[in-house]
């Protein structure tokens, strides 16, 4: 079976450049839910002192991770901030003295078995870099270690502009390599699989090197075809394995992890330094120049775009990501976050939503969507409120790639009702299941 997906324009400009680290800006606003699940708890308090790694939020509840700050200076402010939902969570706001003086509590973590290693993963406040943004150790928690076939290092990087991965896989392969090493050690994983797109021949040329001097370790070069970096479109074109509905990567065996994840990790067991700061694509029409660059997290976007030479042109939309699943920034100083992988700034051109028409019955949008779903049945039912409808529909599975709204010649925004179902759907199962209580 081949798994569907569609031919975007790569745009990957910044490829070749070097990453720039920016200076600390002034102040950074550090919001506490930059994960999937449960928001941090502050820990410090307006007026303290912080150097760079010192924590500012433990972990509250299990699915959940700790955070850092990312400059040295004084704490300013305690409030809230405007996430990219809409919704408001507590932030930090830090005013840096531009020293970048780091904590003296950090130090190499003293890792020696599973247990001391996820609780070193854990207290780096890793979470996936590749956007998804959820927090890394959990993926390595079982008791039966035999779970752990194989790991899948995701070096796609299939949204168009994004090469942060890219840069980490030229820039910092002796990380990834120890990388895998630790999870050789700790997991006990003997095979490793990196799937990255043929549209890097360099990085591919790096990875297959870190292959030939590291046993059990091959490189999958796939199509660049999108959303090749999906974690379930990856497993099976690396293995050929299918996620259940429902289920998870461990199910058939696998650990999914970014390679820009995978580095830091093993950064972090040498340093002890924890994830305080991000290599971001800066790129889109509305750029002078497009650049990566390395920025502590709770940087605004602001800041971060005159850091990488201002814009030609007053942005008129600005996305946190590419532009296939990126998602509106809210305002001009919102923050990067430990999930910001790009910052993709549009000019009012490539910012002007399309001319909606009538759906034609193409099926363009069915054909080309990676997990075979049916978008323009979804939208009737969506329309017409049948939430069993959708549930047989499977919308739950939809990942919000955008393929089919992308291919759609009608132009609808089919992944927007998608996500509108998704929500519908779930309603509809809670009540469900209060109902049979
Ligand atoms: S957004 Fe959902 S329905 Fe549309 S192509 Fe992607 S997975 Fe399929
Ligand atoms: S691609 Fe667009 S026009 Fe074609 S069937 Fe799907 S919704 Fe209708």
């Amino acid at each position: 079976m081949k798994l569907h997906g569609i031919h975007v324009p790569h745009k990957k400009n910044t490829a070749q450049q070097q990453p720039v680290r920016m200076a600390p800006p002034k102040t950074v606003a550090i919001p506490m839910s930059m994960h999937i699940g449960k928001p941090a708890k502050p820990v410090v308090r307006r007026g303290d002192t912080v150097k760079v790694g010192t924590l500012i939020a433990q972990a509250d509840g299990y699915i959940s991770a700790p955070i850092h700050a990312s400059v040295s200076g004084t704490v300013q402010k305690m409030d809230e901030i405007t996430m990219t939902n809409g919704t408001k969570v507590p932030c930090i706001r830090i005013e840096s003295d531009g020293a970048q003086t780091p904590d003296e509590s950090v130090a190499p973590p003293d890792v020696y078995d599973l247990n001391t290693f996820i609780e070193a993963v854990k207290n780096s406040g890793s979470v996936g870099l590749g956007g998804a943004g959820f927090p890394t150790f959990v993926k390595f928690v079982t008791k039966d270690l035999s779970v752990f076939r194989e790991v899948i290092i995701n070096a796609a990087e299939c949204e168009p502009y994004i090469t942060s991965d890219t840069r980490t896989m030229l820039d910092r392969a002796d990380s990834i390599y120890r990388g895998i090493t630790a999870l050789k050690r700790y997991l006990g994983v003997k095979t490793f699989i990196i799937g990255i797109e043929n549209n890097k021949p360099e990085a591919i040329a790096k990875m297959r090197g870190l292959a030939a001097k590291t046993e059990g370790v091959t490189v999958r070069v796939l199509p660049a075809m999108y959303p090749q970096g999906g974690e379930k479109v990856l497993i099976y074109n690396c293995t050929g394995k299918i996620v259940p509905r429902g289920g998870l990567p461990l199910d058939v065996g696998a650990v999914v992890i970014n390679v820009t994840t995978l580095a830091f990790i093993a950064e972090y067991l040498e340093t002890g330094m924890p994830l305080v700061e991000k290599c971001i694509t800066v790129d889109g029409s509305a750029l002078q120049a497009p650049k990566n660059v390395i920025a502590p997290i709770g940087t605004s976007i602001a800041d971060l775009l005159e850091a990488a030479g201002g814009c030609r042109t007053e942005p008129a939309k600005v996305l946190y990501g590419g532009p296939m699943m990126g998602i509106a920034a809210p305002l001009p100083d919102s923050p990067i976050m430990k999930n910001t992988n790009a910052i993709i700034a549009m000019d009012a051109k490539e910012a002007a939503p399309p001319k909606t028409t009538s759906c034609i019955g193409c099926g363009a949008c069915a054909s080309h969507c990676p997990l075979r779903l049916d978008p323009r049945a979804v939208a009737t039912a969506y329309r017409l409120d049948r939430a069993e409808e959708l549930e047989k529909l499977c919308v739950d599975l939809c990942m919000e790639c955008g393929c089919c709204s992308y291919v759609c010649p009608a132009r609808r925004p089919l992944v927007q009702t998608n996500k509108l179902s998704k929500l519908m759907l779930r309603q509809y199962q809670n009540q469900q299941k209060e109902g049979n209580r």
